[in-house]
This record gives structure tokens, C-alpha cells and sequence, in this order.
């Protein structure tokens, strides 16, 4: 049997890097794509001496090309972090439109089967709680998260379109929060932002008055839902996350006795357009997958700061 080709774009990013791991661990022959924009190449390195392992430095939102066979496309190039896309709009609409439609032509002239990266983030601030997937969202698509979550909606409708027009096969994962090694520190997104202020003895920058609630999946559970999602049969959205909601308070303190410092909190004000609440429905996952999270918040959390641990080291050092 001929090796299968997979392309995984934001290859050398946060999940990206995981993905190419476990494709890798399952004998793929692996291309990752990214222009490092976000991104690291260090997150990567130890699969550069493989032989089924390619790099490809390039921005997908310009014309995409890959010699030879392709099976499957995974779409996950996207700054991801609101500290991220606020400072590049332009080029986080483009990689989900321009870049998404590229990846989609490609998919189509190689018979490959596409995966797209959405987000919980296509919800916006959630009338409806938990979030199921046939819930539409609520999203303000001229406020300054509007970037990224109408970038991540047309991805999907453009995708379904594909699917439907052109027969294409295609999956939807949208993603819950997601957390583990390889974050990057200064992401500005909360868990990290806790864990290097704590191990710095600094204190933690509350958001708003900590009620707002966030779920947290981690990252080996949130690759093995996208694993069993490429190989479903299941074109619509599912969504994978781990349901465990906490307040951001609560996670704090939590954060706090993890690393042994004092609890010591500072408040700043809530940003504009901030979800009160996630926590992802992941019925779906469940039924069609077979799939729910494994790693509990204190385990994951511990394999974290190990990986934190070493980083904020060599930062100081
Ligand atoms: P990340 O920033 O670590 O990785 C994204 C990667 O995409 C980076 O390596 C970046 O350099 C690359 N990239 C960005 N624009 C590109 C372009 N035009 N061409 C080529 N490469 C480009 O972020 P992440 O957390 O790994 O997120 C990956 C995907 O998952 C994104 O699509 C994001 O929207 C989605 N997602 C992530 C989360 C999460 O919790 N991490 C939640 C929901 C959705």
C-alpha cells in the first residue's frame, strides 16, 4: 500500500506541531505549511531529519502548490489569539477566506479529503448555553474580535459550498479552548497568561470581576477528536472540547495552589466583545465519534507547567 500524503497547514503552530506528531506517529507522509507568522519553527525541529517529513515556508493565503499526491488536508493556519489577530485583521480574514478557498481548489484537484480548524469563537457571545452546534451564534461582525469570527464563519460556509456544489469531501471541527505545551507564553490568552505570571511571582490580571466561565480541553484529547473526525463519515460541524466549566476566579485559585504562590489577583477592565461564557455541548462528539476528553484539568495542567517551567527559565536565565 502506497504511504498516505497528508498537508497540514499552521504546521509549525500550536496544534499544528501536535497534528504533525501524531501523523507522523501514524506513518503519514507529513507536509506541513506556514508562513511563521504566529508560529514556531522550534515547536517542529525534531521531525526535520525524518524522511516522511517536508516543510513548506509559505502563506497559503497566496496561491498554494504541492507536487505529487495528497489523501488528506488539514486547515489549521489562523493567528488563533485575540492578541494575535487584533494586531494582523487583515491577514487573519484572509487566510480564512482567500487562503481557506486555495486550500479547497487544492483539496479538489488532488481527490484530497479536507479538515478545517473553526472555533467556538463562531458562537460569539452565546445566547444558548451550552453550545450545541445548531445554535447560530451571536456575533458582531463589525466589533474587534469580528476578524477572526466572520473569517472562521466563511470558512465554514465556504467549505459547506465545496461540499455541497462540488462534492468534496470535508470536515468541521470547531474547538474549545485549548491548552498544553508548545503555547505560546505571551499569547495573551488566560491559561498561559496565568501560569508565566504565577511562576514569575507576579500577580494574575483579572479580567472584569472573574464570573466570565471558560472550559479548557487538552491538547492530546482535542488531537484525537480531529483524528476520528478526518475518518468519520460526518461533514457537519462537530464540536470538540472538554464541557469542565470554571470561572476565571476559580481558575486562578486553582492556577495559585498548582505552582505554591500566594493567591494575588489584580483586575483590569473586561475587553470589548468578551464571551461570558464556553463551554462546548459535545453530544455530537460523543454519538458520531465516540469521543469525550480523558485528561482531567489537574493532570493537564500539571504536563503544562512542566513545559511553562522550562520556558520561563530560559527567559529569566
Ligand atoms: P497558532 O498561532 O499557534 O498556530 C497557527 C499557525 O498558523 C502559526 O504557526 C502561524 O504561523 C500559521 N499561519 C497563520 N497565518 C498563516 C498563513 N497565511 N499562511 C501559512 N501559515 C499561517 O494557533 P493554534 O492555537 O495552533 O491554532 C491553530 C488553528 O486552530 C487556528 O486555525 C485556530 O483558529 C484554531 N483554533 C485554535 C484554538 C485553540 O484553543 N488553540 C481554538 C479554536 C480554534
Amino acid at each position: 500500500m502506497t504511504q498516505k500524503r497528508i498537508l497540514i497547514t499552521g504546521g509549525a503552530g500550536f496544534l499544528g506541531s501536535h497534528l504533525c506528531d501524531r501523523f507522523i506517529n501514524e506513518g503519514y507522509y507529513v507536509i506541513a505549511m506556514d508562513n511563521l507568522i504566529t508560529g514556531n519553527i522550534a515547536n517542529i525541529e525534531h521531525l526535520f531529519k525524518l524522511p516522511n517529513f517536508e516543510f513548506y515556508h509559505h502563506d497559503v493565503s497566496k496561491y498554494v502548490h504541492v507536487p505529487g499526491q495528497l489523501d488528506y488536508i488539514l486547515h489549521f493556519a489562523s493567528p488563533a489569539s485575540p492578541i494575535d489577530y487584533l494586531q494582523i485583521p487583515i491577514q487573519t480574514l484572509k487566510v480564512g477566506s482567500l487562503g481557506t478557498h486555495n486550500l479547497l481548489g487544492l483539496a479538489r484537484a488532488k481527490g484530497a479529503r479536507m479538515l478545517i480548524a473553526s472555533t467556538s469563537e463562531v458562537y460569539g457571545d452565546p445566547e444558548v448555553h451550552p453550545q450545541v452546534e445548531e445554535y447560530w451564534g451571536n456575533v458582531n461582525p463589525v466589533g474587534p474580535r469580528g476578524c477572526y469570527d466572520e473569517a472562521k464563519r466563511f470558512q465554514e460556509a465556504i467549505t459547506m459550498a465545496y461540499h455541497t456544489h462540488h462534492g468534496l469531501e470535508t470536515r468541521i471541527v470547531r474547538i474549545f479552548n485549548t491548552y498544553g505545551p508548545r503555547m505560546r507564553l505571551d499569547d495573551g490568552r488566560v491559561l498561559p497568561a496565568f501560569l508565566s505570571q504565577a511562576l514569575r511571582g507576579e500577580e494574575l490580571s483579572i479580567f472584569g470581576d472573574g464570573s466570565q466561565t471558560r472550559s479548557f480541553c487538552y491538547v492530546d484529547d482535542l488531537i484525537e477528536g480531529i483524528y476520528r473526525l478526518l475518518f468519520s463519515d460526518y461533514p457537519l460541524p462537530v464540536n470538540i472540547g472538554n464541557p469542565d466549566e470554571i470561572t476565571i476566579k476559580e481558575f486562578a485559585e486553582e492556577i495559585c495552589n498548582l505552582t505554591g504562590v500566594p493567591l494575588n489577583l489584580g483586575y483590569q477592565p473586561l475587553p470589548k466583545d468578551d464571551p461570558q461564557k464556553r463551554r462546548p455541548n459535545i453530544s455530537k462528539a460523543k454519538e458520531i465519534l465516540g469521543w469525550e476528553p480523558q485528561v482531567s484539568r489537574a493532570e493537564g495542567l500539571r504536563r503544562t507547567l512542566e513545559y511553562f517551567k522550562e520556558k520561563v527559565e530560559v527567559l529569566q536565565s
